[in-house]
């Protein structure tokens, strides 16, 4: 309508058509792309075995993703990569922040490469559960490796308990290897539990330590070192040459307190320059030299299979524990015993054993 004032008898001044106001809630809101259909599991499998890079990632996401539906597919995409799976030498890589995990994966990475095949570097990272998104295994920290059409590099699966974030980094093992990525790094930070989650899925573990960063052997747990099959010192170069071989002593001879290794294998101490790539070959010559011992002693073959046997109870676990604890009625049960032990009213033993019996009492 018009505006009053633009009548013939007000003159000198008009008023302009205002500009309708724009609606309080965002029409678009609630018209978000929907959520791509999920793939059959038969069309990710094929993509995955011709080692197309779209179907693996996809199938990643599904392994990585808590939704019931995706888990179904993920578990049967893995059930079908399995036969094709295993073919690669998957090795471990620890060290404390700062240690050179990064630097030394870009250069082990292309050195890798140039050899041929294919690499994939993936992450256990369960503090990324707290910062909500992990630094291990980013691309951006892997500058060259992440442009190597031959590398796939994921970081850790950020949600849940270490247990089930190590069983989905498992699960990616597989459908890297059924991808025919023949080399696997797993990557984690060496101050927690989840060197043991690590260990307990690679072939080789490699610690990389630094020189000059207090008494050698007081920051890093005896357990670490003790599952090391390799110790190699990072920044040997320029000034910190010295100081690094000082530190290759000082773990070979605490190395020969330890008891030997259920491997046969004799771990080896050896220094580097991730950054100036020096000395990187005879880190990896000593890597071969482990597996053509393993493999020559039969030990490569037992520990896969009692890898398998671990992750079977371990999801498993992590399975039971889900059921229970996600259960609303024993969640509320729980908050009601919690309440009653920390009010001295009952036993843990009492509550923990009445909170149960309601658990068997529904699955009956
Ligand atoms: P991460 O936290 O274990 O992944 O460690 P980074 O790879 O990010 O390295 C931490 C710091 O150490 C960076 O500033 C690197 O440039 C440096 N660095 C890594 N490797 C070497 C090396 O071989 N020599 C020297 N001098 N510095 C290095």
């Amino acid at each position: 309508m018009e505006h009053p004032e633009n009548d013939q008898k007000y003159t000198g001044l008009t008023v302009n058509s205002g500009v309708a106001q724009p609606p309080s809630v965002n029409p678009y809101a609630n018209k978000r792309p929907r959520r791509r259909p999920l793939p059959p599991a038969s069309e990710l499998v094929e993509g995955i075995l011709k080692g197309e890079l779209n179907a693996l990632s996809r199938a990643v996401t599904l392994v990585e993703s808590i939704a019931p539906d995706h888990y179904a597919i993920a578990q049967e995409v893995i059930e079908k990569c399995l036969p094709h799976s295993g073919h690669s030498r998957r090795i471990g890589i620890t060290g404390v922040p700062g240690a050179g995990k990064s630097t030394s994966i870009d250069v082990f990475g292309l050195h890798v490469l140039r050899k041929g095949g294919k690499l994939a570097v993936l992450a256990i990272d369960p503090s990324s559960e707290r910062t909500k998104g992990s630094i291990l295994g980013d691309k951006t920290r892997m500058e060259k490796l992440s442009v190597q059409p031959g590398a796939f590099i994921r970081p850790s699966p950020s949600a849940g308990s270490l247990g089930g974030v190590a069983r989905k980094t498992r699960e990616t093992i597989v459908l890297c290897e059924a991808a025919g990525y023949d080399n696997i790094f797993v990557e984690t930070v060496g101050v927690g539990q989840s060197e043991t989650a690590v260990h307990s899925m690679v072939d080789f573990f490699l610690l990389i330590q630094i020189a000059g960063a207090g008494d050698e052997l007081q920051g890093i747990k005896r357990g670490i070192m003790e599952m090391a099959d390799g110790i190699v010192i990072n920044k040997a170069d320029g000034d910190n040459i010295g100081p690094a071989q000082l530190a290759q002593a000082q773990y070979r001879s605490a190395l020969h307190l330890f008891p030997p290794t259920a491997s046969g294998w004799q771990p080896e101490v050896l220094t580097y320059s991730g950054y100036y790539e020096l000395g990187i070959g005879e880190v990896w010559d000593m890597i071969d030299r482990y597996f053509a011992f393993v493999d020559a002693n039969g030990y490569f073959h037992r520990r896969r299979s009692e890898q398998a046997r671990y992750w079977m109870y371990e999801t498993i676990d992590e399975q039971l524990r889900n059921n229970f604890y996600n259960n609303p009625e024993i969640s509320a049960a729980l908050g009601a015993a919690e309440a009653d032990v920390l009010a001295n009213r009952r036993s843990s033993f009492a509550a923990a054993t009445d909170v149960l019996a309601r658990y068997w009492k529904l699955r009956q």
